[in-house]
């Protein structure tokens, strides 16, 4: 394919931004939880641009889209979500001057859509109680109706979306460990994180076991646990990978935002504690063994999670 000056440029400027995408630190949980011979580690997903571990597929999704042409110089990027992706999109789309169009389900929490408009993104209300199911069929009706002025980035469907994890957050696990990563434990939303992640992990080492989370149904609705919620089976999503599909009690993740604030100096989000449960009950069944898990974001962004708290 024949370059243009502008796609070339735009090129340029991935090349440069990443840099700041992926290559976080793995931190030891050591006295919220600790057992003999066996430990804890999680990634520190929201020491990136735009805050989340959502960087790493933003980033490639706009960089895979550039290189094939898909992502023309003019053309607004398009999605639907209801949280970190679109602040991940926002914030890239600012440092390259990509313009973002986000649907987005109008009971989003303020502070999202705040971040947003800071990073100058155009916002699609999708209904008031909408889901994010719905906010992706309004996004994908708009492409349709404008597929000049758009790319439509699909996360729920990009193979981008995994590849991201496959190619980064896996090595980078590996590496940290030093190969030594017995257990790969990780809730699923977009599942990108967990797929991505577990190819390249299973490929490096086929011991290693894959453990998937959902939430139990008790909090569904809640600020927090959103990105969790699609009634839909994402296209991305392959279920042969998982060695285990844990259920996590909500509650009990909610306590450990409070223990991991007191006892290690972190604020995690609730999907993050989430993953941290999962962590702690497969801790709790083996004697001895090295698990990872991701901390996805921060508690900065759920003010409404962190008042009923503290
Ligand atoms: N936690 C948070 C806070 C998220 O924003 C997301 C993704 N939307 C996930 C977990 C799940 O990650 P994935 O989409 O890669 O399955």
């Amino acid at each position: 394919m024949l370059l243009t000056a502008e796609t070339q440029d735009l090129q340029e400027q991935l090349s440069t931004l990443s840099s700041f995408i992926g290559n976080t630190p793995l931190f030891p949980i050591t006295r919220a939880y600790s057992k003999p011979g066996v430990k804890i580690y999680a990634k520190l997903e929201w020491q990136q641009l735009g805050g989340s571990v959502k960087a790493r597929p933003a980033f490639r999704i706009i960089q895979d889209a550039v290189k094939s042409g898909q992502l023309q110089p003019g053309q607004s990027l398009l999605d639907a979500s209801s949280g970190n992706t679109a602040i991940a999109y926002a914030a890239i789309g600012a440092a390259i001057q990509i313009p973002v169009t986000i649907c987005l389900p109008e009971n989003a929490s303020e502070e999202r859509k705040t971040l947003l408009k800071a990073f100058g993104a155009n916002i699609v209300y999708t209904s008031r109680f909408g889901s994010t199911d719905e906010a992706q069929e309004i996004a994908k009706q708009l492409y349709s109706d404008y597929p000049d002025r758009y790319f439509y980035a699909d996360q729920y469907g990009n193979q981008s979306n995994w590849q991201a994890h496959y190619h980064t957050t896996a090595n980078e696990i590996f590496r940290q460990t030093k190969g030594e990563i017995t257990h790969f434990v990780a809730g699923l939303g977009t599942t990108g994180t967990f797929t991505g992640t577990s190819r390249k992990l299973k490929e490096l080492n086929p011991e290693i076991e894959l453990i998937s989370l959902q939430p139990d149904a008790a909090m569904h609705g809640l600020e927090g646990w959103k990105h969790l919620e699609t009634a839909r089976v994402p296209k991305i999503y392959d279920a042969t990978i998982a060695n285990q599909n844990l259920a996590i009690d909500t509650y009990e993740a909610f306590d450990l935002i409070q223990k991991v604030a007191q006892k290690e100096g972190l604020l995690i989000s609730p999907s993050a504690a989430a993953n941290l449960a999962g962590a702690i009950k497969v801790a709790d069944s083996i004697e001895e063994g090295v698990i990872v898990t991701v901390f996805p974001d921060n508690a900065e962004k759920y003010a409404e999670v962190l008042k009923s708290l503290f």
